[in-house]
């Protein structure tokens, strides 16, 4: 499978504040990783298209909103090691494609959409747009092997570290760092989601049962209002995050995600001498949805 290359991922310090504590913050930009298939996606996928190709099947199938990360991820990585895609996109309201629709259809992907009610029921989708040769990934390629990518994080990731903390939706990125992550370790996670109730099942059945008892926890009060809602102190914040600390963070997840930790650390959230890995994820394509001008940055 051809490869990614990594050349242009790196750690960045942020240098620019005194954290109280003596906290110290990293940043691993993997929103670097690759302008279309960035962040998190590419470890999700890989083992995934992987087993697809292992398994003779000529096309991918998976599921996602309209401004999903993981449809444009999955349609240019299936095009990019030889395999046709499909995208069963939720709701069937949209009039025009948006970009990331726009961008997933250029890489060749069959896009179909289906009404909410349709969209909850995944085993009559599996069935109505079935065919032998295709290879079915979850929402957010949720799985072990999704989960097991995400392992590869640590080549970034020194012992030295003491949390590492991520933005979560699925829950497969957080699984994996927790699969990966050393006994003195803890994985924080921010969850996007109002309500995140489930999350704990949601994470562990991608666990083995020894990594259950590993250190982990879920802060959910940094959804601002919920998944994709982006209130005006949101943007302003993420603006002076760029001004400051010359870092762009997407609305959906890495936002919510660095205003959190930021919050954490002044509450004494961390112990004194943390010091802490925060996962950029990517996700800088969904802020093409918003209106030209909104960010300093793009
Ligand atoms: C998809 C995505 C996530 C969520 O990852 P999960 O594994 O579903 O929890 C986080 N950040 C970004 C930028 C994403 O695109």
């Amino acid at each position: 499978m051809p490869p990614i290359d990594y050349k242009n991922v790196f750690v960045q310090p942020i240098t620019n504040i005194i954290f109280p504590n003596a906290v110290q913050l990293h940043v691993l930009r993997l929103d670097k990783l690759h302008p279309i298939v960035s962040g998190n996606k590419w470890f999700k996928l890989k083992h995934q298209l992987q087993d697809a190709i292992v398994k003779k099947n000529t096309s991918v199938a998976t599921f996602g909103g309209a401004y999903s990360n993981h449809i444009v991820a999955t349609a240019y990585a299936c095009k990019m090691v030889g395999l046709q895609s499909i995208g069963i996109i939720r709701g069937d309201e949209l009039k025009q494609l948006n970009n990331t629709l726009l961008t997933a259809k250029k890489y060749g992907m069959d896009l179909h959409f289906v009404t909410r009610a349709l969209y909850d029921d995944k085993q009559l989708i599996q069935q109505t747009f079935n065919s032998k040769n295709c290879y079915w990934i979850n929402e957010g390629g949720y799985s072990v092997l999704g989960a097991d990518g995400v392992k590869e994080m640590y080549q970034w990731i020194d012992k030295s570290f003491t949390h590492i903390v991520s933005a979560v939706g699925t829950g497969t990125m957080m699984a994996g760092l927790i699969k990966g992550a050393l006994p003195h370790q803890k994985v924080v996670g921010i969850s996007v989601l109002k309500g995140h109730n489930n999350w704990q099942s949601e994470v562990e059945n991608l666990l083995g049962q020894a990594e259950k008892s590993k250190q982990f926890e879920l802060i959910s009060d940094y959804h601002f209002g919920g998944y994709a809602k982006h209130p005006k102190a949101l943007i302003n914040w993420m603006n002076g995050l760029y001004q400051n600390h010359n870092l762009p963070t997407d609305i959906i997840y890495t936002s919510k995600l660095l205003y959190g930790i930021f919050d954490l650390i002044k509450q004494n959230h961390f112990p004194p001498n943390s010091k802490i890995m925060a996962i950029h994820s990517g996700g800088l394509q969904g802020n093409l949805s918003l209106p030209q001008g909104t960010f300093v940055f793009d």
